[in-house]
């Protein structure tokens, strides 16, 4: 995973920190990021509440 310039966490669900970032262009992104280590999963959402859903429904591998 490449490091996120000014990345904000805002949040914490299970597992999952969801925070903001400036993608390229600019815009602000929502990333999801996983903490475990070794899950890895992360994703990039144009909404916050997008973000929030998908950190829900993470089924992550490692307990
Ligand atoms: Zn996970």
């Amino acid at each position: 995973m490449p490091a996120r310039d000014h990345f904000h966490s805002l949040m914490q669900i299970g597992p999952v920190q969801i925070g903001t970032h400036r993608d390229r262009h600019g815009q602000t992104e929502h990333a999801a990021v996983c903490t475990a280590d070794r899950c890895g999963w992360s994703s990039d959402f144009t909404s916050q509440t997008a973000a929030q859903l998908a950190a829900r429904t993470h089924r992550c591998k490692i307990r």
